[in-house]
């Protein structure tokens, strides 16, 4: 499918001390370049916008764009948000009324309001909880984003449990990057392996929901969790994204650090490894190549 993704600029009405993107706050992107930039790619088959951030949903021009690329005839679009703005209804409802199939990718990393406290430093824990009740009340489809770190990792459980309780079908779990927090490294990353054994004891209690792990290899999921591995990489996904701030599925393949050992693994070819940073501090005595199917 060929995707169009924008980042309306870097700003957030939260401030998680793990985000990737708080270096580039001041980051915005002009209106009309953006609206430049949708009707070339509607006009080279994209067939869904992808409008992010930082916060899209903070943005002044929000709107604007959502109008622009329905106006462009883009058929689907997905808003990845904090979710924090979904608390209002009537802002639903006006998203609904322009794209009425829109999904949403929510971030939600924390089952009690003290730890969205901490580690989003602000009170947004009960707006996301509306928000998330907004969507199903208006029949808008929801995927919930949970990056795993040090902390919330031993409360996934309860993470499950909310989820489950709003409704929520679709959930992904990212094992968190840790170049924004170098100086805080141990204090925010486990070692995958800890992540396994949480998602071990609390993923067999939702057979009905589609689950995914991102950026856990293979080998440290272990046979039981592979089919919650992200799904295969898709080289002719197009992602159309502005001055490359995005980069594409095989861009991020090569950034990551494959092994000498994995040479043998019969997971090799669709294998997104381990990121570099993680392999320099936590060594990699996980890796442990798979060499067939029994
Ligand atoms: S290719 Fe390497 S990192 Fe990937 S699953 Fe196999 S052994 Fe693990």
């Amino acid at each position: 499918m060929k995707e169009l993704d924008i980042k309306l600029g870097y700003n957030c009405n939260n401030n998680c001390l793990f985000c990737l993107n708080k270096d580039k706050r001041p980051f915005k992107h002009d209106t009309e370049d953006l609206k430049k930039q949708i009707r070339n790619s509607a006009n080279n088959g994209c067939e869904r916008l992808i409008i992010s951030g930082g916060e899209p949903l903070i943005y002044e021009n929000f709107f604007e764009i959502l109008l622009y690329a329905k106006k462009c005839k883009i058929p689907l679009c997905e808003i990845q948000t904090n979710g924090r703005a979904l608390f209002y209804e009537d802002y639903v409802k006006k998203i609904k009324s322009i794209y009425s199939n829109i999904t949403f990718l929510i971030s939600f990393h924390y089952h009690t309001p003290e730890m969205y406290q901490k580690y989003s430093q602000t009170n947004g824990f009960f707006q996301v909880l509306k928000g998330f009740e907004n969507l199903n009340n208006h029949g808008l489809k929801f995927t919930t984003n949970t990056v795993l770190f040090k902390e919330n990792i031993k409360h996934l459980g309860k993470i499950l449990s909310i989820l489950d309780s709003v409704n929520c079908q679709y959930i992904q779990f990212r094992f968190i990057d840790g170049k924004n927090v170098l100086d805080r490294f141990k204090e925010f990353v486990p070692k995958m392996k800890d992540a396994v054994e949480e998602i071990k004891k609390n993923i067999g209690k939702y057979p009905d929901k589609k689950i995914y792990i991102h950026e856990i290899p293979f080998c440290i999921l272990g046979r039981e969790l592979i089919k919650y591995s992200t799904p295969e990489v898709n080289e002719d996904r197009e992602n159309l994204n502005i001055d490359k701030t995005v980069l594409n599925s095989p861009d991020i393949m090569k950034q990551q650090f494959i092994f000498p050992k994995c040479e043998n693994c019969i997971y090799r070819q669709q294998c997104k490894g381990v990121r570099r940073i993680y392999a320099n501090i936590f060594g990699t005595d996980e890796i442990d190549p798979i060499i067939n199917n029994d």
